[in-house]
């Protein structure tokens, strides 16, 4: 199976224009849906949306899609990607059948729930489309009730699909349709393995119609459409806007005494919003949050010893900007939703390699990007090769730069043992209100290194 690089006549109609009603950035072609082999229904229902002329992705994908030919393409959220493979999805499903025919595979909840508002909206011109979400985090009974009548369409996450697929709730072998969205941020959030043993359990490429969007197309994601897709055309949209929602992994190869300087060195150093700093046990919480106290930082453990009210009081203050570090274990973290958390660090790898995907996707939700960064010590770094096989990429590994070990380090600021706070000194350092939004420990980081 090859690749092919198409760019279709959507590419004369440039320059687009800037489409005002649905999206204040959307670029326009002069291209009109009406101008395309699709049924008077989806046209009519097209243009009740709103829809006339096609964005980019649009005007490059669907006369592809619609040839039935497989569709590589890199877009970006807000380029008009959804209608692009929903309006095709539609064109070729046969609602009247009684099976699961279309499946389409976001990175998150948002984005399934968001894709599926779309194409119910467009599937109004196609009475009785059965379009199903299935995403972790909701109750998995009620699905299975959602699923006794066979969904036409089903939007969801891997995980998740992969259970039903493990319980007998969903069947996929008869599938024809599929889409990857953002296969980028995808893999990005290690769903890999994942993606890839949903591909062996469905039809094999040449017997369904695959689309995979994606806003940047490294090897990796070129290469599962290499192997699991069927001769794909390639098209790209340049929206000319630096790629976002993205994830950049680092590991630092330490020793074990090095890991708090290096995490004090490098908390100086990063522009933080808001940081989670992961841990493998509460006795190292309470080490690591006494060393970043004792060295000024505003930091606050959330770990299984804390109480319920307290942990609800340290999450406020996180959301509200008030706290820029939690220092947590894997357990703690479950409950933390928080859009804007700039960096992850794992103080310790993760024993589980999967603790490793849930952890790196704290960060870089809701479209924003973020960074995690790993200290691979003495103790844990046994882990990284299966981390590494379990997401299906090399992570960028390399030992500290030099400027990154905190030179002076503080001794420990105590805590009590029941996780409330001691007086605090009169710490100059402490606190994210009045330093804008960072945790603003850049000055300090000059002094100790000049130059
Ligand atoms: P998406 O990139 O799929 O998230 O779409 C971005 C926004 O563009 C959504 O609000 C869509 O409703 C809107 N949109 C998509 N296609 C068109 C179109 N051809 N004309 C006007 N608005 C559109």
């Amino acid at each position: 199976m090859g690749l092919n690089t198409v760019f279709p006549s959507a590419q004369p109609l440039l320059p687009y224009t800037t489409h005002s009603s649905n999206s204040p950035e959307l670029s326009m072609t002069q291209m009109n849906f009406s101008s395309l082999p699709l049924s008077a229904e989806l046209l009519e229902n097209i243009a009740a949306i709103g829809y006339e002329k096609m964005t980019p992705i649009q005007a490059q994908s669907l006369p592809i899609i619609l040839q039935g030919r497989d569709l590589l393409a890199q877009a970006q959220t807000g380029s008009g990607k959804t209608a692009a493979f929903g309006i095709g999805l539609l064109h070729k499903l046969i609602a009247r059948a009684n099976q699961t025919q279309a499946l389409v595979l976001c990175p998150t909840r948002e984005l399934a729930d968001q894709v599926s508002k779309e194409l119910r909206r467009l599937a109004r011109a196609i009475p009785n489309t059965r379009i199903l979400t299935l995403c972790g985090g909701s109750p998995i009974k009620a699905q299975y009730a959602s699923l006794e009548q066979p969904p036409h369409i089903v939007v969801g996450t891997p995980g998740r699909i992969l259970k039903h697929l493990e319980k007998g709730s969903l069947q996929i072998l008869n599938l024809n349709l599929l889409v990857l969205d953002e296969a980028d941020r995808m893999l990005d959030l290690g769903f890999i393995k994942d993606i890839r043993f949903l591909f062996r359990r469905m039809p094999h490429p040449d017997k369904r119609l695959s689309m995979l969007y994606s806003a940047t197309l490294p090897l990796r994601v070129t290469e599962l459409a290499y192997e699991h897709m069927n001769n794909p055309q390639q098209v790209a949209v340049d929206t000319g806007k630096v790629t976002a929602h993205r994830i950049t992994e680092q590991v630092y190869y330490v020793s074990n005494p090095e890991k708090i300087p290096v995490l004090i060195g490098l908390l100086s150093n990063l522009e933080i919003t808001r940081c989670i700093i992961f841990v493998n046990t509460k006795h190292v919480a309470e080490k690591v949050c006494g060393y970043l106290r004792g060295n000024g930082f505003n930091a606050d453990v959330l770990s299984g010893d804390v109480q319920q009210k307290k942990r609800q009081s340290i999450l406020n203050r996180f959301t509200q900007g008030e706290l820029p570090i939690i220092v947590a274990t894997d357990v703690a973290a479950r409950g933390i939703h928080v859009d804007e958390v700039s960096h992850v660090i794992n103080y310790d790898l993760p024993e589980d390699a999967e603790d490793y995907v849930h952890r790196i996707g704290r960060t870089a939700r809701a479209g924003a990007s973020g960074s995690a960064i790993s200290l691979a010590c003495e103790t844990y770094s046994f882990s990284l090769p299966e981390i590494e096989s379990y997401i299906g990429y090399k992570l960028n590994g390399s030992t500290p730069p030099p400027e990154l070990l905190a030179a002076e380090i503080k001794p420990p600021e105590k805590r009590p043992t029941d996780g409330t706070r001691p007086a605090r000194r009169n710490n100059p350092r402490s606190g994210n209100k009045g330093r804008g939004r960072h945790s603003g420990h850049g000055d300090r980081n000059k002094q100790r290194n000049p130059g």
